[in-house]
């Protein structure tokens, strides 16, 4: 029977058997996270109360995403239509990738960078033409410039990248923008916050590029799925054709308005992060670990070939960190989140007598 059952199950596309299995660490979390780039601590307090003030009767109704969606547009400064509420960046560039990208298109990624873009590039009949960053992990724009083509269908850059904090300036933006007119330039500003430095003012004066935030790391909704791409009309009514008008729910939007309304909130917490940051890069410094200078809540530092024991040390006290040492170019690194001063300190503290440990040679592999 179990075979009758094997040999006739349906086969998925070629394409989806062909994809990687992607499986991130999630599991027992209950530690200091400074694995994931999450707001560490908490989101605003009126997120709280939102939540308190929603009616059981109110979830029987599927969520109306259109009020809030022009309540963010308009706090972006941009016209309701120009803008799209996403479960999550992660379905922005799912819904971007399946409305652009078909076969013989090609997807322009610098790399390393955020591994869902290649996840959802191998699940279309595009090809991922990767562009590697040299060794100091800065924005490749030379060499991204050089490697487009006119199959150039998609080019995605993280500004600021992950994992290695790295930035693009707004004129290589532009110039990138301006050479494939033929591509969607999407900047993924999921790290906007701790950056500061946008190109957001330019949506719907430049015709292809769409710029996407998250709502998963400076607010601390990680666990709701929020994000939003903007675009210009044109391009917004493609993303929109394939978008769920359903995928954002009604709790994330009741949610989002508060949020956004708590700007001291968001300010405390990012002045906190980057005030922890300059500690910890000083930290970092005087323990004698290379790192790599970062805009965004998060740290690549470089610890060899011992990396994974590190990482395991670093666990059993109480600190949960991410090994990037699969990411290409970045063998022996690993990414640390940065979290308020306090949580940081308790970081600095196991991070020296996880050093202490590989330099002495004191655990094994
Ligand atoms: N973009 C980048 C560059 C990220 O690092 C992440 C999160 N790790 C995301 C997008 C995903 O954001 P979201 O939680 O909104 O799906």
């Amino acid at each position: 029977m179990a075979d009758a059952l094997t040999t006739t199950s349906p086969a998925p596309r070629a394409r989806v058997q062909a994809m990687k299995e992607y499986h991130p660490p999630l599991g027992c979390r209950d530690n200091l996270r400074l694995d994931f780039n999450e707001n560490t601590l908490a989101c605003s307090p009126r997120v709280k109360e939102a939540l308190a003030g929603v009616s059981m009767g109110s979830l029987t109704r599927y969520p109306e995403r259109e009020p809030v969606e022009a309540m963010v547009a308009a706090h972006l400064g941009l016209n309701a239509e120009q803008v799209a509420l996403t479960n999550g960046v992660d379905e922005a560039i799912h819904v971007l990738f399946e409305a652009f990208l078909e076969a013989d298109d090609e997807l322009l990624l610098p790399v390393p960078t955020y591994t869902m873009y290649e996840v959802y590039a191998s699940a279309t009949d595009a090809r991922v033409v990767a562009v590697e960053a040299a060794d100091d992990l800065q924005f490749p724009f030379e060499r991204l410039l050089k490697a487009i083509t006119p199959r150039t269908k998609v080019i995605a850059i993280a500004n600021p990248n992950s994992p290695s904090g790295s930035v693009a300036t707004r004129e290589q933006i532009l110039e990138l923008a301006r050479r494939a007119p033929q591509a969607v330039l999407l900047v993924d500003e999921a790290y906007f916050h701790f950056h500061g430095e946008t190109v957001m003012d330019t949506v719907g004066t430049v015709p292809n590029l769409i710029v996407a935030r998250t709502f998963s790391k400076a607010y601390g909704l990680a666990g709701l799925r929020l994000g939003l791409l903007a675009g210009p009309v044109e391009l917004m009514r493609w993303v929109r054709r394939v978008l769920s008008p359903y995928s954002v729910n009604s709790l994330a939007l009741v949610c989002l308005q508060a949020a956004l309304e708590d700007t001291a909130y968001l300010d405390w917490y990012v002045g906190e992060v980057l005030a922890a940051r300059t500690e910890f890069e000083s930290a970092l410094d005087a323990a004698g670990v290379r790192r790599w200078p970062s805009r965004a809540n998060f740290i690549l530092v470089e610890i060899g070939a011992r990396h994974a024991e590190f990482v395991r040390l670093m666990r059993a006290a109480g600190v949960l960190v991410r090994d990037r040492s699969s990411d290409p170019g970045c063998d022996g690194r690993v990414r640390i989140t940065i979290g308020t001063r306090e949580q940081m300190r308790q970081a600095v503290v196991a991070l020296n007598e996880a050093l202490t440990a590989l330099r002495s040679g004191g655990e094994t592999q």
